[in-house]
């Protein structure tokens, strides 16, 4: 079907902010109320009238909500069922109502392809001439065809453009924002990707030319898959800043929903005032997230689980300890697009240990013979440690202390041993899980050091805290983990106090904050709580986040 001359929009984009929140309500009263709430911070809203039993009956509270609030722009919107909306009446109803609400003062109206097609063409002129029409597309499975899609949408003329897809993969944000790209120039367009794997879309899409984009009210209040709520995509994703110029970043693996590190990242960024977005970027393969990386193209990565390991073959380079260790947490894009990789844990592990001790002579036993464990004993190697590997599956550990010069230590003679630290590198005590990788009688040690992070205080923790021994929360290797990345990507100190402060306020609010008293001895600067911080610490000096002050237990043993 021939493309119709671009036509642009009569309700001029810079009149539209960013971001535009659908509300919806049990009853008209509870839309408004909820549209009440809502219109002082977010002007642009979005009612769906369709999660309404009789949307008509809502239009008259409507009219009245746009006489009190001139300042809001509205789009009515009464999808269909039969376009995965939820209005059972015909495309003449649905037609009929959003003319009423025109009549009202709604400046917007959306009208899914399919209902536009129903009506008949001197009355979808006669609704254009009415109203701005939004003229949208969903597929709820997939992202194919954008193209031909829109060639089959664009023979209507429409104010705007809507085309709205499902991510599978990582790679269909990359197709949505080259189809953005590729018509915005001439066409009002708004385009993202719905999904898990689609939420890097709702933040770039406007970078590649989107219009605006959608946030839910609040957490729980989402009307599509995989919205970020509007605080999300305010306060942490900055998304009124991202522009063509902005740097995007980003946490790599599968799953990545529940990572703290775009938290932690966006806030440094932001502290230190960086034109760089952090973004979770879901990949289901790791041929998908390199395609991705490339073609957005994404200019640092934390790199998680699964792909710590596999990573390392795509490096151009890596450091030396990452070759060692086998596992990369942290690539950089360089100025020719090359791929350095470095691992960030084992700075993560030995930085909160080396600011409260000289770790060179230390009896360190490490838990664990996965990636962590890895970067503990290399890491711990590498400043002279004497260091012991334990593991569920002996072999393992057998494998890796062979490999790093280290001592295999059977379970059955922990109890019989003393050491200077232990570190957990074992998932037993994260989130639901209430396990400790060891018990009470095998916590022969001044320093126990949980690399699990949340929850702040795990069974391990709160173990060795009754046996009187100072310990380490998880959360100081993840904050100085993402710390040394910060430094690498941008070349700056990082704002460690920031990043300790805003993941210690996120842990709070999945309720699993309460942080561990720490015990501190030999070479301990003073301590200091997770408070707000004042200003900005350099990461060299930095030292002791989230570090509570004075236990009156001694733990010499
Ligand atoms: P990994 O490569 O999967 O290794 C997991 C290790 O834990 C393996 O040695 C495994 O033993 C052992 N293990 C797993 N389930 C166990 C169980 N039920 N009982 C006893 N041992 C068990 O994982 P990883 O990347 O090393 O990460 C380990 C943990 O470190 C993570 O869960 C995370 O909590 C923590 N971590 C924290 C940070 C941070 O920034 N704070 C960063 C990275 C990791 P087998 O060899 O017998 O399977």
């Amino acid at each position: 079907m021939p493309l119709a001359t671009p036509n642009y929009s009569r309700i001029q984009r810079f009149r539209l902010p960013r971001l535009c929140v659908p509300v919806i309500g049990s009853d008209p009263q509870n839309l408004l109320d909820r549209a009440e709430s809502l219109v002082r911070d977010n002007p642009f809203l979005e009612f769906r009238l369709d999660y309404l039993a009789q949307p008509a009956a809502a239009l008259p509270k409507v009219k009245h909500f746009l006489e009190l609030h001139p300042e809001a722009m509205v789009i009515a919107t009464c999808r269909r069922a039969v376009n995965n909306g939820k209005f059972r009446g015909s495309a003449q109803s649905q037609l009929d109502i959003l003319l009423k609400a025109a009549a009202i003062g709604c400046q917007l109206v959306d009208v899914e392809i399919q209902s536009a097609r129903d009506f008949k063409r001197d009355q979808y002129a006669d609704l254009r001439n009415r109203v701005g029409v939004i003229l949208s597309f969903h597929d709820f499975k997939a992202t194919k065809k954008l193209d031909d899609i829109f060639a089959g949408m664009s023979d209507l003329p429409a104010d705007f453009y809507k085309v709205v897809t499902t991510a599978t993969h990582l790679y269909d944000n990359v197709t949505m924002m080259k189809f953005l790209q590729a018509h915005s120039g001439h066409y009002e367009m708004v385009g993202l990707c719905m999904g898990e794997q689609g939420i890097i879309s709702r933040v770039l899409g406007v970078r590649a030319g989107s219009v605006f984009t959608f946030a839910s009210a609040a957490p729980g209040e989402e009307t599509a898959p995989g919205q970020v709520n509007i605080s999300e995509l305010r306060d942490t994703y900055r998304i009124e800043m991202v522009e063509a110029s902005t740097q995007v970043y980003g946490v790599a693996g599968d799953p990545v929903a529940h990572s703290l590190s775009p938290v932690m990242m966006n806030a440094a960024f932001r502290r230190e005032t960086v034109n760089a977005v952090y973004l979770g970027l879901h990949a289901k393969s790791l041929k998908d997230l390199l395609a991705c990386a490339n073609d957005i193209p994404i200019r640092g990565m934390s790199i998680t689980m699964p792909y710590k390991e596999e990573i390392v073959e795509a490096l151009s380079n890596s450091d030396p300890l990452t070759r060692q260790i086998g596992a990369c947490n942290t690539v950089v894009r360089s100025q020719d697009g090359k791929l350095y990789g470095f691992n960030t844990d084992v700075a993560g592990i030995v930085g909160p240990l080396e600011q409260r001790m000289t770790t060179a002579g230390k009896r360190v036993l490490v838990v664990g013979a996965g990636g962590a464990a890895r970067a503990a004993v290399f890491g711990l190697k590498s400043r002279n440690a004497e260091v012991f590997v334990a593991n569920r599956t002996p072999e393992t550990a057998q494998a890796l202390a062979r490999q790093a010069k280290a001592k295999y230590v059977k379970r059955a003679d922990l109890a019989k041993l003393n050491f200077d630290v232990i570190i957990n590198a074992t998932p037993l005590g994260m989130n639901g899980n209430r396990q400790a990788p060891l018990e009470e009688k095998e916590l022969n040690a001044n320093y126990v050091f949980d690399l699990v992070y949340s929850p702040a205080e795990t069974k391990l923790l709160k173990m060795a805290k009754a046996k009187g021994l100072h310990v380490i929360p998880g959360l100081e290797m993840f904050v100085q983990q993402g710390a040394r990345q910060f430094e690498i990507w941008t070349g700056k100190p990082a704002p460690v106090a920031e990043m300790a402060y805003v993941v210690t306020k996120a842990l709070d609010r999945l309720g699993n904050g309460a942080l561990p008293e720490t015990h501190h001895e030999e070479e301990s600067p003073a301590p200091h709580p997770p408070a707000k911080p004042a200003k900005k610490a350099p990461a060299t000096k930095a030292k002791r986040v989230l570090v509570k002050s004075g236990s009156k237990k001694s733990a010499r043993r």
